[in-house]
Parts: structure tokens; sequence; C-alpha cells
């Protein structure tokens, strides 16, 4: 039975990064106290409980936490969807092994089909990370999301990354998101928006979301995201506390462990977005 909190919740299972991408919109978060993993799996609980459908594992980079197999073993044990964000950088069969089969679907970034440039915006190495995860999970039946950022310097390289998609992902069930790039978190501190060699109108972002869609009509399930993200997600952090983003601000919404602090109708707001978010994904051909 549904409770107060959205049908899904944005955990950020840590800060730590060991990536510093350009097109970062997570970086300047809020502070937190750092929780064991009993304080993980109580929050897991609480959402449990209240009728949370899905647990999406994030950061920073949810790998770089130690504790995560336990965190995702436990959503799991509860029957919980999850779905965990990584940029792949620690990603070998062996850690693949300890977390994937709790994972029902996993996001992977990636921001171009030429090595360098995908390196330019993510980090060096990453590419190739990438590449050899994709490998790597063609042995477990989780779903497989790409996502990329789409900037004013990928944007005429959607036909090449999808190609290279359609060869690395055969026989897995796939889909692609093309995210449109904001400019908050660590891009709006560190770059003016008229000299930010990243920024793009929406309107050219649309261009290539259906540039893509038309030329991959039929092979690949694409979806794209909307201008903003306000209200768009309830992140949790691991000291309990709840969030949502409004422009570049982070808005406290209580804490998890505090059913009188809570904002329910914030939630209710949040849970509206994440429905026509979904919809619009089943939507996508
Ligand atoms: S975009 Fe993701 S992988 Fe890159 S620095 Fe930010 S949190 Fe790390």
């Amino acid at each position: 039975m549904k409770g107060v909190f959205p049908e899904s919740v944005d955990f950020i299972v840590t800060d730590k990064c060991n990536l510093h991408c350009k097109v970062c919109w997570g970086s300047e978060m809020p502070c937190y106290e750092e929780p064991g993993i009993i304080g993980r799996k109580d929050m897991i609980d609480i959402f449990y409980f209240d009728g949370v459908e899905k647990t999406v594992f994030t950061g920073g980079e949810p790998m770089v936490e130690e504790s995560l197999p336990g965190i995702l073993k436990h959503a799991k044990y509860r029957n919980m969807g999850t779905l965990l964000f990584t940029n792949c950088m620690l990603m070998d069969r062996k850690r693949a092994d300890r977390i994937m089969p709790y994972v029902d679907a996993i996001s992977i970034s990636l921001d171009d089909h030429i090595e360098h440039l995908n390196d330019s915006a993510r980090g060096n190495g990453h590419f190739r990370k990438v590449m050899h995860a994709l490998d790597i999970l063609k042995k477990y039946s989780s779903k497989v999301q790409v996502l990329t950022v789409v900037t004013s310097e990928n944007r005429y390289s959607l036909r090449g990354i999808g190609n290279l998609l359609l060869e690395k992902t055969e026989g897995m069930d796939f889909g692609w998101k093309l995210n449109y790039y904001t400019r908050i978190g660590r891009s709006a501190k560190e770059t003016h928006a008229e000299s930010d060699p990243f920024y793009l109108e929406y309107s050219r972002f649309m261009e290539a979301v259906n540039d893509a869609e038309n030329h991959f009509s039929g092979k690949i399930r694409i979806n794209h995201s909307p201008p903003n993200h306000d209200y768009g997600y309830l992140f949790v952090f691991p000291d309990g506390n709840l969030y949502t983003t409004k422009k570049s601000e982070y808005i406290c919404l209580g804490n998890v462990f505090d059913s009188r602090s809570w904002d329910k109708g914030a939630f209710r707001k949040i849970d509206r977005n994440i429905a026509e978010r979904n919809s619009r994904w089943r939507d996508a051909k």
C-alpha cells in the first residue's frame, strides 16, 4: 500500500567520487554525518514499510562505498526494485559478482563514442572501463541503461554513440537515456553561463534527441530528460536527511527518522513528476 514517500527514492550512498566530470551536477551537495550500514538498512526498512517500490543507488560514485553490496542485498531482501548508477571505474568481474545479483537495472554514463572525447568530459580511462563493463554485464539479466549528458560538445556525436551501443549491447535488455546538461553543482560554480563550453539551448538538445530517435527508431529504446529537474527526485542522504533540488539549490524536506519533519506536500509533487517521467519512458520506442 502506498504511503507518503514517492514511489522511488534516490539514495545518495556517498558523495565521494573517483572522477571529476566537468558535467557533474551532483558535486555541491549538502554535508552529512557518516552512518554505519545499520543506519542505511534502517532507512531502507522505513521506505519499504511506507510502500516505496524502488530505490535508486547513486552518489557520488556508489561503488566506492564498501557497504554497497550489503545495502543492495538488504533492499532485495525487502523485495524492492533496485537501480544502480555508476561510472564503472571500479567495475570488474569480482565486484560485479558481489553486486549484480541484487541489481535490477544499472545505469552507466558514456558521453562520446570517441575515447579521448569521452575521457575529456569524464576522466582518463573512463571509456575503456565502460566498454569493459558492458562486456562483463552480458552475463547478468539486469536491465542496462547508458546515460549520455548531451552538451554543445557532443550533440553531433549521438549517431556515433548509438551505433557503438547497438554493437556493445546486443542481446541485452538495453535503453539509452539522453540527459539535458543542467548547470548546477560544480559546473555552475566553476564557469559562467556565457563561457560554459557545455551549455546547450534546450531546443538544440531536442533537435539532437529527435535526430537520434528517428535514426535509431525500432532499434534502440531512447528516453530524454525535461529542461529542468525541479522537484524531480527525493534524495536521501546517508544521515537520513531528505532533499530535493530546485534550480541549483538543495531544499531540505525533513529527516527520514523523524516523521514529524516530513514535507508531505513536496513528496506528492515529486511523486507526480516521477510518474510523468516513467510514463514517457514506457512510451519510448
Ligand atoms: S558525474 Fe557522477 S561520476 Fe562524474 S564526478 Fe559527478 S558523481 Fe562522479
